[in-house]
Order: C-alpha cells, then sequence, then structure tokens
C-alpha cells in the first residue's frame, strides 16, 4: 500500500489533547490533519487544517469527512463500531476494528490477552447479580467490579471487600454488563507504549512507571526502575499484543508489576489502549521520535521513527487549576511544558503537561 505522502491529510477521531498533539507532529511532516468532534470546543482544531462539527452517528458527516482524507484514526478507543465501519467504506482506518473492540469490552480484552497466554488478573464475566455471587466465589475478596464498557479513570468500578459488599457494588456501577477482577497487591504500575508500522515492523519505548492521583495519571517515570530483563520482557508482551492485533499505529499498555515473592508471572497486563496514551507524552521531549511523530509515521505507512530514549524524564500533568503555574514552569530550565489551549481548567481536567528532562541514568527517585 502506498503511504500517504507529505500534503495528504489525515483524519482524526476526536479534538481534545491526543488530536492536537497529533496535528502537531503531522504538521511537522507535511501532513495537513482534519478533525472530526461534536464539542463545541475543539483544542485539537486550533493546530488543524479542517474541522467537521458533527455527531458520530451521522452517517452522511462520516462519509464526506473520510472521502476528505487519506486515512482516519482517532484519539479514544470507544468510537461506535457503526462509525468505524461507515468510515472505513470511504478511507483505510487505523488501527483497525479487531483493535477497537477488543479495547472496548474489557471481557473481550481479557479473553485476547488469555489466548496470547499474557497474564492478567483472575477474572470473571458477570451479567447478572447472581452471576456475580458465583465469581467472588471462584476468584475470592478483595475483587474489584469494573463495567465492561465505557470505564476510565477509575469510572464504572467498585471495590469489594467481601460478599457482603456484593449487591452495593452491583448497585454502584449500575446493573451493567461487568467483569469481576481479583484484587491484585501490585508493587507497582507500569505502561509501554508501542508502534507496530504497516510492514509489521515494531518499536517500543522503554517502560515507565506511573503514580494515579485520584484515578487519574499524576506522572511517569521514564525510565522504570526495572532490571534489564523485565524491562525487556513488558516490551516483549506489548510487542506480542501489537502482532496478534495485526495492529498499526501506537498502543498503550499498562501493566502491573507484582512483587518478587509472589512466585508468579511478575508482569500482569492490565488494560491496552490502542491509541496514543497519556503515560507516552515523556517521549516527546526524551526520546529521537516522540509518540505522536510514531503514531503518524504508522498509521500513514511511513518507517517507524527510533523510539531511542535520549534523557531520562518525569512527565507531570497539568490537571484543573495546576496550569495556573504556567509562568513559573516555563521559567524552569530544562522543563518543557505544553499546554491544550482549553479555556476552563475544571477540576479533574487535564490542562497540559509538564516534562522535565534529566542525563540518562539520572532522574529523580519516584515519590
Ligand atoms: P483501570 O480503569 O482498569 O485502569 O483501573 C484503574 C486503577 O485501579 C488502576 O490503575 C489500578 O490502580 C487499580 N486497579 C485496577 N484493577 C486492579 C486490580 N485487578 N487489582 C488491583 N488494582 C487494580
Amino acid at each position: 500500500m502506498a503511504p500517504v505522502a507529505p500534503g495528504g491529510t489525515i483524519g482524526i477521531l476526536g479534538g481534545g489533547q491526543l488530536g492536537r498533539m497529533l496535528a502537531m507532529a503531522a504538521a511537522q511532516l507535511g501532513l495537513k490533519c482534519h478533525i472530526y468532534c461534536p464539542d463545541t470546543e475543539v483544542p485539537a482544531a486550533d493546530v488543524a487544517a479542517a474541522l467537521t462539527r458533527a455527531p458520530y452517528a451521522d452517517a452522511a458527516a462520516l462519509a464526506a469527512f473520510a472521502d476528505a482524507v487519506d486515512v482516519v484514526t482517532y484519539e479514544f478507543e470507544n468510537v461506535p463500531a457503526e462509525t468505524a465501519r461507515v468510515l472505513a467504506e470511504h478511507a483505510p482506518v487505523r488501527p483497525g476494528p479487531l483493535a477497537l473492540a477488543t479495547a472496548q469490552d474489557r471481557l473481550t480484552e481479557k479473553n485476547f490477552l488469555s489466548r496470547q497466554g499474557i497474564a492478567t488478573a483472575p477474572f470473571a464475566d458477570v451479567a447478572s447479580a447472581g452471576d456475580l455471587a458465583a465469581a467472588l466465589e471462584r476468584i475470592g475478596a478483595p475483587a474489584i467490579l469494573k463495567t465492561r464498557r465505557f470505564g476510565y479513570d477509575g469510572k464504572g468500578q467498585a471495590r469489594i471487600a467481601g460478599a457482603a459488599e456484593a449487591d452495593a457494588a452491583w448497585d454502584a456501577i449500575g446493573r451493567t454488563p461487568a467483569i469481576l477482577e481479583g484484587f491484585v497487591p501490585f508493587e507497582r504500575e507500569i505502561s509501554v507504549v508501542v508502534a507496530r508500522g504497516i510492514d509489521g515492523e515494531t518499536a517500543a519505548y522503554d517502560p515507565v512507571e506511573n503514580i494515579h492521583k485520584d484515578h487519574i495519571l499524576d506522572r511517569s517515570y521514564a525510565p522504570a526502575a526495572l532490571d534489564a530483563a523485565l524491562a525487556a520482557e513488558a516490551c516483549a508482551i506489548a510487542g506480542r499484543i501489537v502482532a496478534a492485533l495485526d495492529y498499526v499505529g501506537v498502543m498503550g499498555v499498562e501493566m502491573f508489576l507484582l512483587p518478587a515473592s509472589a512466585g508468579t508471572a511478575r508482569l500482569i497486563v492490565n488494560e491496552i489502549a490502542p491509541r496514543v496514551h497519556n503515560s507516552g507524552h515523556w517521549t516527546m521531549d526524551a526520546c529521537a521520535a516522540g509518540q505522536f511523530e510514531q503514531h503518524v509515521r504508522a498509521i500513514c505507512g511511513w518507517p517507524l521513527g527510533s523510539p531511542a530514549r535520549h534523557s531520562d524524564a518525569v512527565m507531570t500533568n497539568l490537571i484543573g487549576a495546576a496550569a495556573v503555574d504556567w509562568a513559573a514552569i516555563a521559567a524552569e530550565p530544562g522543563a518543557r511544558l505544553h499546554l491544550y489551549g482549553k479555556a476552563e481548567a475544571r477540576p479533574g481536567r487535564k490542562m497540559g503537561h509538564v516534562n522535565r528532562l534529566f542525563p540518562l541514568g539520572k532522574r529523580p527517585p519516584v515519590t
């Protein structure tokens, strides 16, 4: 398949910060972006060549959008299957429908990982209160009940300390199809951002350690302090996932690192995101080719860039009011400030991030 050459146009579903940073990376390679987003505020449109503001169910608008671009991608995984199907009649959609279907449903995702022989938390399908009681008996407590679809940043989840809490948890998630996961006593949370090109070439960035606050990513430490064998294993797992999905683009793979004393596989996969990922934002400033450029290269059929890390980094999200400190951060030597152009700093809203760079081997310890 011929690559999308400079001058070509990428269609991006979704107009938030991920679309915005994709559009900026695309521009650097001489490519244009056309954003499709139903929202009134569209940060990605500030830096894109065109915007279609229409609902994701508007088949005519989708068709016209896809006819106007060379390839379609997306910045969020909950793209409705019907939307992706309509678009695919008019332009290649990358990553493809298998990745979307797998990542949109926690049960499909866990079953897929198990089939690949990749370790996950123990899990069970829960379609009713009766299933939940049986699943709790099998998996034991503590456990976490998660909706199969549309969960993010800890939403659609309820912890269960014992059988007495089962009914409340079922109510809390809205009595909707779910999975029960055994609570994993992890030592650390890490992630790998990996890319796969159209020709099957893969390139993984170094694993990072992630610290969450209020269920939202707060900081990523690059690289994670892992021995070389574990770091290589984490990258190999991510590579197996993208290969099995015949994936094209960048994917975020979230993992738990279990203590060595657990006597089990030390790395288990929590979830996959078929898109550029917040825990990969450090790559923009600390790697030869950052994740946004890498995604653009992959979906356009270009050779992948080098994921090599030339600096260590700590990425800190600027959430809600944190972005008011922009002037102080801008004055900090070595701090690379990224602001998303959002008007209103609501609590929990990602307004920007800052990458603080350090010489290789010199990043501060995780706090
Ligand atoms: P998720 O939405 O699946 O990414 O879960 C959000 C957060 O909940 C994760 O980042 C973990 O901190 C925690 N978590 C999720 N699943 C488990 C589990 N099976 N065991 C322990 N902690 C979990």
